[in-house]
């Protein structure tokens, strides 16, 4: 096997189209994640993905203080 899970960086599913593509919370513009090389979630403590991270921590201190 050449795809190894563990090597792929999991971002925060945004939003989920139709034909099941899926872009991530860290993407400027929606496009769909390449799945051969990352891979996405919908739970905020199994990402992997810096970018999404700090999306994570801005999104549940919003939470908090709401
Ligand atoms: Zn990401």
């Amino acid at each position: 096997m050449t795809t190894n899970p563990k090597s792929r960086v999991r971002h925060l599913a945004k939003s989920i189209r139709n034909d099941g593509a899926v872009s991530a919370m860290c993407f400027a513009r929606p496009r769909a994640i390449d799945m051969k090389r990352a891979t996405w979630t919908t739970d905020r403590k199994a990402v992997t993905c810096p970018k999404c991270a700090e999306i994570v921590k801005r999104l549940m201190a919003g939470q908090s203080a709401a």
